[in-house]
Formats: C-alpha cells, sequence, structure tokens
C-alpha cells in the first residue's frame, strides 16, 4: 500500500492487506480448483424461494421495507432468533437479540467493547483469521492457547491467563472451528467458563458452523452454560441461508445487548430493512430447518469426499484432521528438515512454487491463523464450493505432488 499525503491513526498501523489476498487473488483463475474460500455452496442456496418473498415484500409491502427500522433489528427477526435459541437450550426473548452484518460486525462490536490499545485477547492457536481482521484497529496483544481435536486445550487456557492476569476477552469457535475443524469437548465447556468467571472474562462465542453438524451429537452452547451472563453469542445467516444477505445476530446479558447496540448504531444505524424483512418472511412462509436437512448431506458427502481422497491419495506424512461438521479440513505438513529438499516445510511457498503453477490447485497457507507465532507448515482446506469431480482430481493432482515433495 502506498503512503497517502496525510497523516493515519495510530491503530491504522495494525490495518494492513493481509498476505493471503494475493495468494487468494491467484486462486481466482477459472482453471484453478481453489479449496481456499469458506464459501457455502451457492446452488444450495434457496434462490426461488427468495425471489419471492422479496417481490411479494415490495409488491405488497413496498415502502415498509424500505423504511428505516429499530437499531437492534427488525423485532419480528429478532423474535424468531429468539425462539431458535431457545430451541438451543438458551431461553431469550426478542429484546435479547441484536441483529448485526453477520458475525463478523459482532467481532467488530466485541472488541470495540472491552479492548482497549495493548489489551490481551486470547484465542485458539490457530484461530479465525476474520477475527484477527477484525480485532486489529483496537490495537489488541495476544495469547494464544493451544488447541487440540477436542478445541481449546483448558489446562493451557488456565496457564496461559496466569501469565496474562489482565486479559480482557477470550475469542473461541466452540464448534467446527475455523480454520481446523475441531470441537470444544463438553467438560472443556465448562472449565472454560469456570476460568472466564475467575478471570473476569468477556466470552465470546462465535458459532457459524454450529448448524453444520454431520455426525455425532451436539453440545450445548456457552451461552446456554453462562451462569454469569459474560457470554457473547454470536451467530449466522450466512452458512444456513446465504452470506450475501449479510445477517447475523448477537446476544447475552442485557447489559452486554444494550452497549453492543449503541456500538451498532455509531457504526452503521442498522442492517438493511429489506433483507432483515425478507429474511423473516423467508422464516415465516418456508421451514429452514427442512431447508437445512437438504443440504448437509451435500457437505457431508463432500467431506467425505476429500478425506477418502486425501486417504488415498496422500502421504501418511500429511496429518489431516476429521472434523464432525463444519467446512474445512485442516493440514499439518511434517515439520522440520524432514522434506525431499531438507528444508522446513512451508505451505505458502508450496503453494507458489509447485501447487499452483503444476496442479492448478490452492488452498489457504496456515501460517495466517496464528495470531503471534506463525507456523508454516500448515494448510486449510475447504470441502464446500468445489463440484466433486474437481475435487477429487484437485486432491488427487495435490496429493502426487506431496508424494514427490515430502
Ligand atoms: N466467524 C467465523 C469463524 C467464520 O468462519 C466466519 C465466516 N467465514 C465469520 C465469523 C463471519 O461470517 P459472517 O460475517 O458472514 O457471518
Amino acid at each position: 500500500m502506498s503512503v497517502p499525503p496525510f497523516h493515519l491513526a495510530r491503530r491504522m498501523s495494525g490495518v494492513r492487506p493481509s498476505a493471503i489476498r494475493e495468494l487468494l487473488r491467484l486462486g481466482a483463475d477459472p482453471s484453478v480448483t481453489s479449496f481456499g474460500g469458506g464459501y457455502p455452496d451457492a446452488s444450495l442456496f434457496p434462490v426461488e424461494e427468495l425471489a419471492s418473498v422479496y417481490a411479494h415484500l415490495l409488491v405488497r409491502e413496498h415502502a415498509e421495507a424500505l423504511q428505516y427500522t429499530t437499531s437492534n433489528g427488525l423485532p419480528v427477526l429478532r423474535q424468531q432468533v429468539a425462539e431458535r435459541l431457545t430451541r438451543d437450550g438458551a431461553p431469550r426473548t426478542a429484546d435479547d437479540v441484536l441483529i448485526i452484518q453477520g458475525g463478523q460486525q459482532g467481532l467488530d462490536l466485541a472488541a470495540k467493547l472491552v479492548v482497549d490499545p495493548g489489551d490481551v485477547i486470547v484465542t485458539e492457536n490457530p484461530t479465525f483469521l476474520g477475527a484477527l481482521i477484525a480485532f486489529a484497529p483496537t490495537e489488541p496483544t495476544y495469547a494464544p492457547v493451544r488447541t487440540d481435536a477436542d478445541g481449546m486445550d483448558t489446562d493451557d487456557l488456565a496457564r496461559v491467563l496466569e501469565q496474562h492476569p489482565g486479559a480482557r476477552l477470550l475469542y473461541t469457535v466452540p464448534d467446527f472451528q475455523n480454520p481446523t475443524g475441531a470441537t470444544l469437548a463438553l467438560e472443556r465447556r465448562h472449565r472454560l467458563l469456570e476460568l472466564a468467571n475467575e478471570h473476569d472474562l468477556l466470552v465470546v462465542e462465535d458459532t457459524p458452523y454450529r448448524s453444520h453438524r454431520y455426525e455425532g451429537a451436539s453440545l450445548p452452547t456457552l451461552l446456554s452454560l453462562d451462569t454469569e451472563g459474560r457470554v457473547l453469542h454470536l451467530g449466522s445467516f450466512s452458512k444456513i441461508l446465504a452470506p450475501g444477505l449479510r445477517l447475523g445476530w448477537a446476544t447475552g446479558s442485557p447489559d452486554v445487548v444494550e452497549r453492543l447496540g449503541l456500538l451498532k448504531l455509531a457504526a452503521d444505524t442498522q442492517n438493511s430493512t429489506l433483507n432483515m424483512a425478507a429474511t423473516a418472511a423467508y422464516l415465516e412462509a418456508y421451514d429452514l430447518e427442512a431447508h437445512l436437512a437438504r443440504a448437509l448431506p451435500v457437505y457431508r458427502h463432500k467431506r467425505d469426499l476429500m478425506l477418502a481422497t486425501m486417504d488415498a491419495t496422500f502421504p501418511d506424512a500429511v496429518l489431516r484432521t476429521r472434523p464432525e461438521g463444519g467446512l474445512f479440513v485442516w493440514l499439518t505438513f511434517p515439520d522440520g528438515p524432514s522434506t525431499g529438499s531438507g528444508q522446513r516445510f512451508d505451505a505458502a511457498d508450496f503453494l507458489k512454487r509447485v501447487l499452483l503453477p503444476e496442479a492448478k490447485v490452492a488452498y489457504v497457507p496456515g501460517a495466517t491463523f496464528f495470531p503471534v507465532r506463525q507456523e508454516p507448515n500448515h494448510a486449510r482446506m475447504s470441502f464446500s464450493g468445489v463440484p466433486d469431480e474437481r475435487l477429487v482430481e484437485g486432491v488427487t493432482r495435490m496429493g502426487r505432488l506431496l508424494q514427490r515433495e515430502l
């Protein structure tokens, strides 16, 4: 980025284009099979149903859906979200719900709520890149916590919190995390809240993939287990309906929701009335759960196809997660000088040097998901947006090159 002819605020020092932007741009070439973006499968969007509710709104109720509404969001939609949360074990009313521009806005507002420059944010290691981007303008420092197949390791969390007694915010994606696909185990959910209570943290529970479970039993949300009103729970319509609607929700204690509402008002006044009204009308006229019941087997199939193709074609030395839901498989390449070239394996280098030019396949190199010490030997692979045949071909070509390289 060039330097502008005026003074930039200090917070802009942390606001930079991500190193992966260029790589994602290369991945946008139609000849490339990209496992990079975390896009839902667009062929599953209920386009006709949404077309019908938008037309109905504009023809029958034209002006109202184009007017300003309350900053916290259209009451009917807040009520529907409250009912969904109640069915998921956390009784809510419409007043407890704030409609936001996707979960992403909740991350921005949460950091504004509690983080002053230099304050510590605790995260899974690795964590969602978009959260690091959202938090950056508040100039935080990070305390990452060891994360395994059962999510954030709460023994390590206890140690990290001893080291950072003033930590303000704990950010977690407990269900099918982005990027690892890991789900936080039940006993860890309880322990995490105990530690948050002891250390007076705001817990941000980010749940965009919660409904995308392909096997196993659902675990209770941190929101439903919280006894002190310190969980700010974020949800999103992006993966269950369509991300272009830019609709999500935030809920927590009345104190938190009210203050978040003030920050939301300052940021953008309100979400689009039209999109809120159309989504409310969709939820009224159609069955979202039935829509999901049609979509989930498609994602489950793609996950299974990706894992089976990796099993058949990848070297054993490449470790991969087996997520019970969500959209991502996380790869760990051998660390240390065990590669054919005698170099440490660098997933970004492999992508640029070999994978893109030879196999025309892209993923997101993992380093970018680490808030502090960036580990080069990982990649995030999304199985959601690629047609079956291309998925198998792309993963197979990748496996062949890995066999050669490792
Ligand atoms: N949190 C996580 C963990 C995500 O993966 C995403 C989207 N990829 C978001 C939040 C933001 O999504 P949205 O703003 O579309 O709800």
